[in-house]
């Protein structure tokens, strides 16, 4: 354990830890893992990585337990979603196994910057691939880097899981209508930023954006999903421009053994009207509770939380899934991976 850092109060930032480990790909095949302790990479000025974007990511977390095992979440849907986002970009396909191996590994390494149990941190892991390739001429690349790194983190949010409020801005599109926004591409959080920053100037905490095509249903919040509750449902948008969120998949999961029923479907700007709870989902804050939505187009607001405090779903649900990470509660469905 590393008693230089004072684990409560850790930001959501990077710190520098001892390992990170890394695999290239080359001549058509991926090399032997290896371990770095340096942060900085050697890169080629013509690598497609910089300047045709062929960049994807990954990010998920490891946790120290309640009985002092590190456990790492839904590793394995991880790796399968990195595959898919590889496929979409045109670049190599890391097979699951050497992911998952390679996550273990770096986890292990830097076992010291593992928060300890209770203090509300983890141990954030970023993947990263990326195009290495000298080329010009616009066509995929040949060679590719995979790289893992790790950072302890605090809570996403400093003030707790409490209610924030998020806008509507219909300039604003984060992709394309049939882009790349099902991939986990560093070029999407590029477009994305101004909007952004915009919301953050208002006093925001993200943005709801609408589907880019008809601007008629609700899409992403910011670099999350979003889900709402109504008459005993776990709504959550169906959108070929959204991400798919790991987080989201394991609440549609735990919603349903609370008896919910759950609807993945359009959601119209109207509906906002009618729901009872709201929240944007992602590894980062887990849950994020929406408090108002503030529509800047129509100047219309969407009172959610009228008390104040996030519902009594959207609590639960938050509850659960931190306990199956903390192993605090049984973890039926085999998400967490013990790091032996
Ligand atoms: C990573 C990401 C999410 C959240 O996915 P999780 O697997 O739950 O962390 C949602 N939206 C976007 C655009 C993302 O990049």
């Amino acid at each position: 354990m590393n008693d230089q850092i004072d684990w409560s109060n850790l930001s959501f930032g990077y710190m520098p830890t001892d390992y990170n480990v890394r695999c290239s790909y080359s001549d058509g095949k991926w090399g032997d893992i290896e371990v770095s302790d340096s942060p900085y990479f050697n890169i080629h000025i013509a690598a497609t990585g910089l300047h045709y974007g062929q960049e994807i990511f990954e990010g998920l977390k490891a946790f120290r337990g309640k009985d002092g095992k590190i456990r790492i979440f839904r590793l394995r849907d991880n790796a399968a979603r990195l595959r898919d986002s590889a496929k979409g970009l045109m670049m190599a396909q890391l097979p699951e196994e050497k992911f998952v191996e390679m996550v273990k590994k770096v986890v292990k390494l830097n076992e010291r910057f593992v928060p300890p149990y209770g203090t509300g941190a983890s141990l954030y892991i970023r993947p990263i691939e990326f195009g290495t390739s000298a080329q010009v001429g616009v066509k995929p690349g040949k060679e590719y880097e995979f790289i893992v790194f790790v950072s302890p983190v605090g809570p996403y949010f400093k003030t707790g899981f409490k209610p924030s409020n998020i806008c509507i801005m219909r300039q604003y599109d984060r992709v394309a209508p049939r882009g790349t926004g099902r991939w986990k591409v560093g070029g999407n959080y590029a477009a994305s930023l101004e909007a952004g920053e915009r919301a953050h100037e208002l006093g925001y905490s993200a943005v709801l954006y609408l589907d880019p095509k008809e601007k008629l249903y609700l899409d992403e919040c910011g670099p999350a999903n979003f889900f709402a509750i109504k008459d005993g449902k776990y709504i959550t948008p169906a959108s070929e421009s959204i991400l798919p969120s790991i987080t989201n998949k394991s609440f549609m999961q735990l919603a349903r053994d609370m008896g919910l029923e759950v609807e993945q479907r359009h959601i119209t700007v109207d509906e906002l009207e009618t729901i009872e709870e709201a929240a944007a989902c992602g590894t980062a804050a887990v849950a994020s509770p929406v408090g108002e939505i503030d529509d800047l187009d129509t100047g219309k607001k969407y009172i959610i939380s009228k008390d104040g405090n996030p519902g009594p779903v959207t609590t639960e649900l938050y509850n659960r899934l931190r306990g199956i990470q903390y192993g605090e509660i049984e973890d039926p469905y085999g998400w967490c991976t013990i790091v032996e």
